[in-house]
């Protein structure tokens, strides 16, 4: 099959194989992907409108026993610089929250190994007793596994009492690459692909929306990096009708400064424009059953993030008060209200802020 005959079979929703993946990974010009992409892209979300959402990530604690070699941000139990955050300061930080209009928690942290499943279903309760409207996207597939070995239980089981206590949805946290050659270089602690894969399965079947993202760029291959939207796909395909599901996907090339990673390996970061977007693309292609494509903007910039925008991408994600896991590998860009909306209408499309269930919000 040639380049041409996969694309438009793409941009007919039709699902290509790794082999038809792997051609236009590798032979397909920039140009024909992104015209492609962007033709998928305006059929599957709005047109004119690029959304956004306002959250505050809180780091609930930095102690963490997986030692992923790509994060400088974790430290163990006994260091003088480990914390669990306090009632008081996530009152503070929701409080400064809702004063800029956002309504939403990205709560994550290390994998803490002395707190148990208590902990977190009594921070959601409390949190939401404090402030009902608030919403919870909370910790990842590493967490519920981490979780559900500590306490002797199921996947399933974890995730049951963490939405009772109020969790609204689940981050795609710890996906990296999914691939078990990889994350046994990269995060040999963590969750496998398998376990990672099985959370989400179950989250989806208990209805609960999730998201996907891709760190690439540092020890996998290309057929891994293909391989990684292929098993999202093929899962989304499997969750039940009235589940969103993956309701997003978000690629976002390593960050390598300071890292473990860089020190034992001496793998750079050898960022590349092209290919983020030929990434960007490529994902809006494959992933035809996600409707949603994000750029981004905290890892590549806000003038890459736009031209994004027109390559398969339909989201610029967050405004992100106080990010520190990437921003301890080297992502310094920030971002206000105003500029977020600056940002989008520079690029030609109408800026509407979301929630996480990507309703548009006024
Ligand atoms: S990336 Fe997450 S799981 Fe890995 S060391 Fe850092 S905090 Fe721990």
């Amino acid at each position: 099959m040639h380049v041409e005959d996969i694309l438009r079979k793409a941009v007919f929703c039709e699902s290509l194989n790794f082999q038809e993946v792997e051609l236009l990974y590798k032979d397909a010009q920039l140009s024909q992907l992104t015209l492609a992409a962007h033709e998928l892209r305006l059929r599957k979300a709005h047109p004119e409108i690029v959304s956004w959402i306002i959250d505050r990530n809180v780091n609930i604690t930095n102690v963490c026993c997986s030692a992923c070699l790509f994060c400088n941000f974790y430290t163990g139990k006994n260091s003088e610089n480990a914390f669990i955050t306090s009632e008081e300061e996530y009152i503070k930080k929701i409080r400064e929250l809702k004063k800029i209009g956002g309504n939403q928690l990205l709560l994550q942290g290390g994998l803490h190994p002395e707190l148990g499943l208590n902990y977190y279903t009594s921070l959601f309760s409390r949190l939401k007793q404090l402030f009902p409207r608030l919403k919870l996207h909370a910790l990842g597939p590493p967490e519920i596994i981490h979780l559900a070995k500590k306490e002797g239980l199921l996947p399933g089981s974890v995730l049951k009492k963490l939405v009772d206590a109020g969790l609204d949805s689940l981050p795609g946290a710890g996906a990296e690459i999914l691939s078990d050659r990889v994350r046994g270089i990269i995060s040999k602690a963590k969750c496998t692909t398998s376990e990672w894969l099985n959370v989400m399965h179950e989250a989806h079947k208990m209805n609960i929306t999730t998201s996907a993202t891709m760190m690439y760029g540092h020890v996998e291959t290309i057929d891994e990096r293909i391989n990684h939207l292929l098993l999202l796909r093929d899962l989304q395909s499997q969750k039940p009708k009235e589940s969103k599901g993956f309701i997003s996907f978000t690629p976002w090339p390593f960050q390598h400064k300071n890292t473990r990673l860089h020190k034992k390996t001496g793998i750079t970061a050898n960022f590349s424009a092209d290919e983020y977007i030929r990434i960007i693309a490529l994902s809006r292609l494959v992933l035809n059953n996600i409707d949603n494509i994000q750029a981004s903007w905290l890892t590549v910039g806000k003038e890459l993030a736009q031209v994004c925008l027109h390559c398969g991408a339909n989201d610029l994600s967050s405004i992100m008060i106080e990010e520190n896991v990437v921003s301890s590998a080297g992502a310094n860009y920030i971002m206000g209200v105003q500029e977020m909306e600056e940002t989008i209408k520079q690029a030609g499309f109408i800026p509407v802020k979301r929630d996480q269930q990507y309703n548009f919000l006024k």
